[in-house]
């Protein structure tokens, strides 16, 4: 049945060069990964290493220059309904209330107005903002601002859910927040998530996998699998197994970080 269809994410010898006036750049080196369906994979990597290029490929906004990435047995070859997508900068719209914004996509497609409504429940009730729907984006803290982006992006029924550092422009405190809230959605409609990030925590703390990755031109390095009971806690921080992982993870991106200066 088309339902139970497993679409597992696969990326085939994917790299990616620019041609600039100053002649190419090689942003991202071929890269190789299956991603079963349903996990949450999390990217590190030293900035500029082409993390967003990479999740740009996926979502079909940049096309690749060797290699394809395929989502069950479909080759990407632009954006795509199967793929929603969560950005740093905030992307409501600023002239509808967060019900409208989250609503949008389903408008779109034309589903029918009592259907929309009920989804629209679902969802203000999975991100806790059920008395702010008729709130517009600039009367919402940054974190209710993602939350709304967050919804709209899933209300689609994507299979896949891109996000690039979408908690990067947030507090500290919303952040930890965020990551739970994240994790509690995700336990709901186990979508696959890439998410990438510069908080080595919150890589290790959402990720089923993290995703480590070189300096430019960037590539695999490392994949840590991390099998912390779900749901995880905020506490999980202070244990010594996620402090080992967590700098572990970060003493690869700080010897990367280095290779990319010299
Ligand atoms: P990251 O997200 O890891 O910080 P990016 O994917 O944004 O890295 O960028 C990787 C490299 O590719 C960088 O050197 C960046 O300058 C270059 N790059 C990204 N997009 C373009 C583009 N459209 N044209 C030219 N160079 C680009």
């Amino acid at each position: 049945m088309e339902e139970n269809k497993k679409m597992d994410l696969e990326l085939i010898n994917v790299s990616k060069s620019f041609q600039t006036k100053n002649g190419e750049i090689q942003a991202l080196s071929p890269v190789n990964m299956t991603i079963p369906d349903g996990t949450f994979l999390t990217i590190l990597g030293p900035s500029g290493c082409g993390k967003s290029t990479l999740i740009r490929i996926i979502a079909g906004l940049e096309t690749a220059t060797t290699g394809e990435v395929r989502i069950g047995d479909k080759k990407v070859e632009g954006p795509g309904a199967d793929r929603g997508m969560v950005f740093q900068s905030y992307t409501l719209f600023p002239w509808l209330n967060v019900e409208q914004n989250i609503a949008f996509g389903l408008e779109l497609k034309g589903v029918p107005k009592a259907e929309i409504r009920d989804k629209v429940d679902e969802y203000l009730e999975y991100i806790g903002l059920k008395n702010f729907r008729y709130h517009f984006p600039e009367q919402l803290s940054g974190g209710m601002k993602q939350r709304v982006a967050i919804a709209r992006a899933l209300i689609n029924d994507p299979k896949i859910l891109l996000m690039d550092e979408p908690f990067g422009a947030l507090d500290a405190q919303t952040r930890i927040i965020m990551q739970e809230v994240l994790q509690d959605i995700w336990q709901k409609t186990k979508k696959t998530v890439i998410f990438i990030t510069h908080d080595v925590d919150e890589a290790v703390f959402l990720g089923d996998q993290v995703f480590v990755m070189t300096a430019m031109p960037g590539t695999l390095k490392h994949i840590e699998p991390v099998t912390f009971a779900r749901p995880r806690k905020f506490e999980l921080k202070m244990q010594m197994d996620f402090m080992q992982t967590s700098s572990k993870l970060l003493e690869m991106i700080r010897e990367e970080s280095f290779k990319a200066l010299r």
